[in-house]
């Protein structure tokens, strides 16, 4: 299924107005900011946790509950140190490092193309394994047998737990359980904003199935996850599929492959989908001496289900929907204003994903024309995060908006303006909450006959 997509990077600096457009708006600040900022740590502001919590809105329906077999699970981020023993992570969740002699900078070996180092030019270490789990302790007592380590993936949560999700929900085969939450890894090199850090936050999925109808599966599920970036708005041309060599492949994998998205830097991966076979059921088995097998109702057979895995990066998917929404463009609004053309930066996010849904704007700020316009808010807001404001220059920020008028007084109508076509139209307020559900599901507005009556479309 791998496509061959020329690798192409998007224009330089690119990055940098991201990272500046995120800071400046309250999308993401650097963590600790007033203290010089923590490396590699990030905090979400005000309108990046509403894109953050979209995002994993968007997984969470598509995954858990639009589906029939799927559940959910949220598993503590410590966990009994033999977990990862037997998952393999303490022996060999390792990445090869070297040190610089000269600036004792650390740096991948792998990722190096040559072999001095790329700072100073000064010669390196010879290579050594680097254990990338956060080590700590737990109680009050900093010994050996205390020792506990911060998750490097969500999944080991979802395996310990087949057996009692098994047990409670009398699940069949093929069935999964999906998990949105923290993960920590001592990266050696971060970088590229969020792309990679040392706390970020996995969406994962463990498919259950009969060993043999693996293969399958792993075909289906990547299909399924492509499409998922498909349907957020994510441009075709900037995703691709990467097959996982057979050197490549992980401890634990049958195959592999990542979903890539060209980021600024490249195209680099956002999502992989790993048919694990049934190795992570056998070593917890093995390990904890408890019974994970299933057992077929039908055939009578006991059996250790093979798994496969689609598992995302919550950041990286909003550090690539940012990339693919960002736009510099003619500012249709600057002519009247200033009296000349402005370029603005517009963020085309897709309706589901977009921080605010709409924009409620009472057109003077007359009594009778707020009264009505902080209805028409209070109601919106129980469904969506809606914004209200009666300043004068609002229209020009927030461009889809609800605009209460004088006129509305008279027929109970409001004005609505779509956010990327500029177009406007004229319903009900009865009819507002149905047209911008269906607006967020991603219907057109101006073609939906609100109580089967289609609506005049008039252009600003
Ligand atoms: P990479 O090769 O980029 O280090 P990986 O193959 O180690 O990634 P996985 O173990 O497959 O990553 O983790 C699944 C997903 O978790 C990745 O596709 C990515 O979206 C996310 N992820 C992994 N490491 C990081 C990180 N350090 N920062 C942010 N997201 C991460």
């Amino acid at each position: 299924m791998t496509e061959q997509t020329p690798a192409k990077v998007l224009p330089e600096g690119r990055m940098e107005k991201i990272v500046s457009l995120c800071r400046r708006r309250g999308f993401i600040f650097p963590s600790s900011e007033i203290y010089g900022g923590l490396s590699s740590c990030w905090d979400y502001g005000p309108l990046g946790v509403e894109l953050k919590r979209n995002v994993k809105e968007a997984w969470w329906q598509a995954m858990v509950r639009e589906r029939d077999d799927m559940v959910g699970l949220d598993t503590s981020i410590l966990m009994h140190p033999q977990v990862w023993a037997a998952s393999g992570h303490l022996a060999g969740f390792t990445d090869p490092l070297v040190e610089c002699k000269n600036c004792h900078l650390r740096w991948r070996s792998d990722e190096l193309k040559e072999d001095r180092c790329p700072s100073c030019g000064g010669e390196l270490t010879e290579s050594r394994q680097f254990n990338l789990m956060f080590k700590t302790f737990m109680g009050p007592v900093e010994e050996d047998a205390s020792v506990v380590y911060l998750r490097p993936e969500t999944a080991q949560g979802i395996f310990v737990n087949f057996q009692n999700v098994l047990n409670t929900t009398r699940k069949k085969l093929p069935f999964g359980i999906a998990q949105i939450g923290k993960a920590f890894r001592n990266e050696i090199t971060t970088g590229n904003f969020i792309f990679r850090s040392r706390e970020f936050e996995q969406m994962e999925m463990e498919f259950f199935v009969k060993p043999g109808t693996d293969g399958e599966w792993f075909k289906y599920w990547l299909e399924q996850r492509l499409n998922w970036y498909l349907k957020l708005g994510i441009k075709k041309e900037h995703l691709h599929l990467r097959e996982h060599t057979q050197k490549e492949l992980a401890h634990y994998a049958r195959s592999c492959s990542d979903i890539e998205y060209l980021f600024p830097m490249g195209w680099a991966e956002l999502e992989g989908v790993a048919n694990r076979g049934d190795f992570d059921l056998t070593q917890h088995a093995k390990s904890s001496g408890k019974g994970l097998e299933y057992f077929d109702d039908e055939t009578k057979e006991h059996f250790l289900p093979c798994v496969i895995e689609p598992s995302a990066g919550v950041d990286r998917s909003v550090l690539a929907v940012l990339c693919d929404a960002y736009a510099e463009e003619p500012d249709p609004s600057a002519p009247l204003r200033t009296g000349k053309e402005e370029i603005r930066v517009v963020l085309h996010l897709h309706p589901a994903l977009a921080p605010f849904k709409v924009a409620v704007l009472p057109l003077s700020r007359r009594e009778n024309l707020v009264k009505v316009a902080k209805e028409v808010y209070t109601d919106l807001r129980q469904g969506w995060m809606v914004s209200y404001d009666d300043a004068q220059s609002i229209g020009r920020r927030y461009r889809r908006c609800v605009t209460v008028d004088f006129q509305s007084l008279e027929d109970k109508q409001v004005t609505v303006r779509d956010r990327d076509s500029m177009n406007q139209i004229r319903i009900p307020i009865a009819e507002l909450k149905n047209t911008l559900a269906a607006k967020l599901a991603g219907e057109d507005i101006l073609v939906l006959p609100p109580g089967g009556k289609v609506w005049k479309e008039e252009r600003t």
